[in-house]
């Protein structure tokens, strides 16, 4: 097992299917452009591969598909169909929500109990002004159908000051309401946003997040895994929300996280840029390939931080 001086290992596995999106946020992508897919992406075939030979080379037992826009992707399917049979404890997914009520049923055939889905505001106005794309309703909806079907579900929420701060109660409302647990996403110094001035003026940090649900709330802090991203608050008879305060309070020393990108290349953390190509061991029989493996993943290990500081690597390609 790979190990670093911190104790790090890689336990968890996001894997960006395709870098195309629905959406055009702005905090994601600066010029509105939507359904673009990196180029050189991999087949379904191959990343499944990719997924096979990381999971057998580390012993990931977490993986999250992710993008772009999973759902999306016309490899989606195929893509969830493999990842079903490999030994892997936890299978989720993190989606806008868009597709979710049409893509449900695969979902569910695969096993997947639980999913992320990211959703910024209940105002559907702003909702279009953030996305740029798709519309509200197909979201509460996939929601909805998500839930009746039995599945757990997260909501992802990035206040930010011009966009939606008055949205944290009310979103905060919504998930208690329907026992999803919110998780606030701190805006993150990435992509464009590393050398914007705008990101200084939106971001919204853990301590005005929790001053905002302070009124109407009392919430006391509460367990959190120990390779958590999230810090998380109880609301005593209401329930449990988290926020992901990567500049508030850093999780960098607890971060088990590798990232595959839809056009096949490992990262080792979100606050670095160096990605190492894996494309030419998918064809190698399986002792040649996780040979060579084993020596990336070194690698990539060594490229964690120890506090994030935001990269010009852009979320969609990476996967978020
Ligand atoms: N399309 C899927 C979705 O919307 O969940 C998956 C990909 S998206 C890049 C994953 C997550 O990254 C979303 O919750 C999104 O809000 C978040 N994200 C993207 N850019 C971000 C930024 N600069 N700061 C914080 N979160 C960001």
């Amino acid at each position: 097992m790979i190990v670093d001086a911190l104790g790090r290992r890689f336990r968890s596995l996001r894997v960006s299917l395709t870098a195309a999106c629905n959406y055009a946020c702005g905090y994601c992508v600066p010029d509105g452009k939507r359904l673009i897919a990196a180029e050189d992406e991999l087949s379904g075939t191959d990343l499944a591969r990719a997924v096979e030979l990381l999971v057998a080379a580390t012993g990931i037992d977490k993986l999250r598909i992710t993008g772009g826009e999973p759902l999306v992707s016309p490899k989606f399917d195929e893509f969830l169909t493999v990842v079903g049979g490999l030994p892997v404890a936890d299978v989720s997914l993190t989606t806008n929500g868009q597709l979710l009520e049409r893509k449900l049923p695969a979902i569910l055939a695969s096993g997947m109990r639980r999913i992320n889905v990211s959703l910024d505001t209940l105002n559907p106005l702003g909702f279009r002004a953030i996305a740029r794309g798709g519309d509200l309703a197909s979201v509460l909806r996939g929601i909805d159908a998500a839930l009746d079907a039995g599945m757990r579900v997260k909501v992802n929420m990035v206040p930010m000051r011009s966009a939606n701060l008055d949205q944290i109660l009310p979103m905060l409302e919504y998930c208690l309401a329907r026992g999803i647990e919110l998780r606030f996403i701190e805006l993150m110094n990435m992509g464009h946003l590393k050398t914007s001035a705008s990101y200084g003026r939106e971001f919204v940090g853990r301590d005005e997040i929790l001053a905002g649900i302070a009124p109407r709330f009392e919430y006391e802090r509460t367990d959190a895994p120990f390779d958590s991203t999230a810090i998380r608050f109880e609301i005593a008879g209401h329930g449990v929300f988290g926020i992901i305060a990567n500049e508030s309070e850093p999780f960098c020393n607890a971060c088990t996280r590798l990232r595959l990108s839809s056009n096949g290349y490992l990262y080792g953390c979100l606050s670095n840029a160096r990605r190492h190509a894996i494309h030419d061991l998918l064809a190698l029989p399986e002792h040649m390939a996780l040979s060579r493996l084993q020596s990336r993943l070194v690698t990539a290990l060594g490229d964690k931080q120890q506090a994030f500081r935001g990269e010009v690597t852009v979320m969609k390609f990476i996967g978020g």
